[in-house]
């Protein structure tokens, strides 16, 4: 079975604006799909679905069997505390779990390697450049080894140069851990760069009017 499947999900905001509908979709696991579209297709909105941050108007959503525990977000903005440091920043997500600082430690630790940030344990967020930060929000959505990465356009405020360099991060990232990605973009480029399967969407109603499987990924493998 999938890792989730959106059935027929609409998503209606007072009354009036149909963000999404009729919205299906599964998610297999380990795969790194991407939501393709233009600014107001209903992106966000099914990312937010997903994760549980709103709720469909109609249709539904289907996790397979205890699946929807292990998920982690990375919004455009890295919404880090700023007055905590680096490692405490990505502690969190383990603190509201219940595991202390020593305890989480070697993972916080592992969790900074794993985007290129051993050493930075002890910084604040505003000594970071604007690529760091994103790389500490994306070591804090990884650092509960969550099974689904729901990234929704995360690279889209940085530079180019930066914005290359944390898609091979983000590939190699997914190779190692073998998570499944889910990925809202607005860049032709990205999407393919990045994942297996492209889902195009259109607006006024948002809609997936295509699903594309890249055949030949200029990445990995
Ligand atoms: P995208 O991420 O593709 O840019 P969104 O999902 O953000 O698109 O938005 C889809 C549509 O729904 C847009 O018309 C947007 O203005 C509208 N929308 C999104 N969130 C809300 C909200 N909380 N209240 C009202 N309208 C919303
Ligand atoms: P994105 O950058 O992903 O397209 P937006 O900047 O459109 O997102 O929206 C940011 C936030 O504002 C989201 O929480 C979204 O739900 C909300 N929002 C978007 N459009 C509207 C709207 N027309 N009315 C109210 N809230 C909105």
């Amino acid at each position: 079975a999938p890792l989730l499947r959106l059935e027929g999900v609409t998503k209606v905001f007072g009354g009036a604006t149909t963000a999404l509908d009729g919205m299906s979709l599964a998610v297999r696991d380990g795969e790194f799909l991407s939501l393709l579209g233009p600014s107001g297709c209903g992106k966000s909105t099914a990312l937010r679905l997903i994760a549980g941050l709103s709720q469909p108007t109609r249709g539904r959503i289907r996790w397979r069997e205890g699946a929807e525990a292990a998920l982690g977000v990375v919004f455009q903005e890295p919404t880090l505390a700023p007055w905590s440091t680096v490692f405490d920043n990505v502690w969190l997500p383990l603190r509201l779990r219940g595991v202390g600082r020593g305890v989480a430690r070697a993972q916080v630790e592992e969790s900074l390697a794993s985007v290129g940030l051993e050493g930075f344990a002890k910084a604040y967020p505003r000594e970071l450049s604007g690529g760091m930060k994103m790389r500490v929000s994306i070591a804090r959505a990884m650092v509960t080894r969550p099974k689904l990465l729901l990234m929704d356009e995360p690279f889209a405020a940085l530079d180019e140069i930066t914005r290359f360099k944390l898609n091979d991060d983000v590939l190699a990232l997914q190779a190692r851990l073998g998570c499944t990605v889910v990925f809202v973009t607005h860049s032709v480029f990205e999407s393919v760069f990045l994942s297996g399967r492209v889902v195009v969407m259109a607006a006024r109603p948002g809609r997936v009017v295509e699903e594309i499987a890249v055949e030949a990924p200029a990445r990995r493998d």
